[in-house]
């Protein structure tokens, strides 16, 4: 966390906006406008998930990776079952819901699979390979097998920076298969996201121009307070059209212009909070350059952490380091990491 962005969560407890749509508070959904296509140029994301861009993209705060994962796995499954519907009408809706399929793999943060039961989807949990990455060659033979027993994929959802090791799952390959079977692919970047904006961790951001959906939390590398997670949508509308419920107390006479979205519609909860502003204020104070130095920064430490592991015989790396995480243990028995983890 940093000052700003303590100073932004006080203001904005201050104020007390409840914004679910623009006219309870322009300046709280403008602003998440404003801020979500900053981060997207920050990120170097491609163009299409901002605000600004001609089609239907766009960026949405929402408070955890949980909720975001969510809102996609519940969007792609709304979507999933109208075009299955609308392709065999000679099913129920119940029959083609109890058909839903989606993936993941093992490597995946536990928000993924919980997802899963609240979405009432089962998720396969997919082996990654040595590495803990997973690969598309993997999820083909999953959906094939999937598909010649009937059952219909929905969504994968790959991560960029595992909670385990941070490891890349290979969104290019998988990104190609997601295309040819009609699959959302979304990715979960919660931690990793942060290093997008770096020229120099230019790879990781591989394939996203071919993704539905990401991720990814400020409150882990980006120096703004819990909670803050960004999410893109390449359409927007998939999303809106999914969980647009309305009634008349809800309505407002600019409803439906474009640049004024009703942040509602892309999220669980009705009310929301005014988190634009600890955004705006972290990086009207820090500046891009500061945030990137201090991405910068954590990489360093871990650079010089994962040396001074090297240097001490009685440790041992259990993967490559990846951005500032480094796995090691104590070699020899897991009763010794076990306890030197009690005494840390
Ligand atoms: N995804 C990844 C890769 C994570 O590492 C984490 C948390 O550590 C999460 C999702 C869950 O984040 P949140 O607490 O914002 O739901």
């Amino acid at each position: 966390t940093s000052y700003p962005s303590i100073v932004g969560e006080m203001l904005a407890s201050g104020f007390g906006v409840i914004g679910f749509s623009w006219i309870c508070s322009p300046a709280c959904t403008e602003l998440e406008v404003v801020v979500m296509d900053w981060l997207a140029k920050f990120l170097k994301l491609p163009a299409h998930f901002q605000h600004a861009s001609d089609g239907p993209g766009g960026g949405v705060i929402q408070g955890s990776a949980s909720e975001a994962v969510l809102v996609a796995v519940l969007a792609a499954r709304e979507q999933a079952v109208a075009s299955y519907r609308e392709s065999h009408p000679e099913l129920s809706e119940s029959e083609v819901r109890g058909r839903l399929v989606a993936y993941s793999s093992d490597q995946s943060n536990s928000c993924i699979e919980k997802a899963g039961v609240l979405a009432a989807m089962p998720i396969r949990l997919l082996p990654a390979g040595e590495d803990f990455v997973l690969r598309g060659d993997t999820l083909r033979g999953a959906i094939e097998e999937d598909v010649a027993a009937g059952r219909i994929p929905v969504i994968c959802v790959a991560t960029l920076g595992t909670t385990g090791t941070c490891a890349y799952d290979d969104i290019e390959s998988l990104s190609a298969v997601c295309d040819e079977f009609k699959v959302w692919l979304h990715v979960d970047a919660a931690y990793a996201g942060g290093a997008f904006a770096l020229e120099e961790c230019s790879d990781l951001r591989k394939g996203l121009d071919r993704v539905d959906s990401l991720n990814f939390n400020l409150h882990k590398f980006m120096l703004v307070n819990f909670d803050c997670s960004a999410m893109w949508l390449r359409d927007a509308n998939k999303v809106v059209d999914s969980f647009n419920v309305d009634r008349i107390y809800l309505k407002h006479k600019h409803e439906g212009q474009s640049q004024i979205p009703d942040f509602r519609h892309w999220q669980i909860p009705l009310g929301r909070r005014f988190r634009a502003l600890k955004v705006w204020i972290t990086f009207r104070t820090l500046g891009a350059e500061g945030l990137r130095n201090h991405v910068r920064k954590h990489i360093e430490l871990a650079k010089q952490f994962e040396q001074l592991v090297l240097k001490d015989s009685r440790f041992e790396l259990v993967a490559p380091r990846a951005l500032g995480l480094v796995c090691f243990r104590p070699k020899g028995d897991n009763e010794i990491t076990t306890q030197l983890l009690q005494r840390l």
